[in-house]
């Protein structure tokens, strides 16, 4: 059934969202662990559009995220990858994104915005706090070398009444940017992301390899 469909019952919509710069275990393991302890009924992956931070490094294009978090998410059923930002113009705000998704789901679908423990402590100083807190629960998950109780200080002294879960994750001390740096010095990314991921960073010689032999059919 489609999500909402059936009156009788509620959905529970988890959003996974990040740069996925490239997408790694870290999120995936995330997301499913999120998916188990709160009863999801899918998790939607969606690569941001131009993120309101980060605007400082030259990001992926959303093409590309979002191609890879299509191939990362691919074998799961409950997991799917969205354009839904990546398609929209200009720099794209997580309360906007939520905003736009409480329009088109019905009210028996509850977003659920998964985060990772640094976003979270990010996401109560935010200029949309606010908003945010009113659109959507939030879940909070543990990330090595970052401090979950420090984000639940903020949170609870924030002016804002956040519902939030928090959710222990199986620690994978791993990000973007190190999977980066990896790809750049010409080290492996084997038991850090889907094989499928690393196949399409090469393929597309993304961060900074430089090929030395490739047939261009466009
Ligand atoms: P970068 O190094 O480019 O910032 P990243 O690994 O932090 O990349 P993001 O796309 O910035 O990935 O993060 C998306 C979401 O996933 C955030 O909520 C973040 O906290 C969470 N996340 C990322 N890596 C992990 C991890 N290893 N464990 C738990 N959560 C994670
Ligand atoms: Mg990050």
């Amino acid at each position: 059934p489609l999500l909402g469909q059936d009156v009788s019952r509620t959905y529970r919509l988890g959003i996974m969202g990040g740069t996925f710069d490239p997408i790694h275990y870290g999120h995936l393991v995330t997301a499913e662990q999120a998916f188990d302890d709160l009863d999801l009924d899918v998790v939607v992956f969606m690569p941001a559009g131009r993120p309101a931070f980060k605007q400082g490094r030259n990001v992926t294009s959303g093409e590309d995220r979002y191609a890879m978090t299509l191939l990362a998410t691919s074998d799961n059923p409950h997991f799917v990858a969205t354009r839904f930002e990546v398609d929209r113009a200009g720099v794209t705000y997580t309360a906007d994104t939520l905003e736009l998704l409480r329009e088109i789901y019905p009210d028996n679908v509850e977003l659920f915005f998964i985060t990772g423990a640094d976003a979270i402590a990010e996401i109560v100083t935010w200029r949309e706090a606010g908003r945010i807190a009113r659109l959507a629960h939030l879940v909070g998950a543990t990330r090595p070398g970052y401090d979950l109780d420090r984000a639940d200080d903020l949170i609870s002294g924030s002016p804002y009444d956040f519902d939030v879960t928090y959710l222990e994750v199986p620690a994978l001390a791993i990000s973007s940017s190190y999977l980066r740096e990896r790809v750049s010095g010409g080290q492996s990314l084997r038991y850090l992301t889907p094989d499928s991921v690393t196949g399409y960073i090469h393929k597309h010689h993304l961060y900074g390899v430089v090929p030395t032999r490739y047939v261009s059919v466009l």
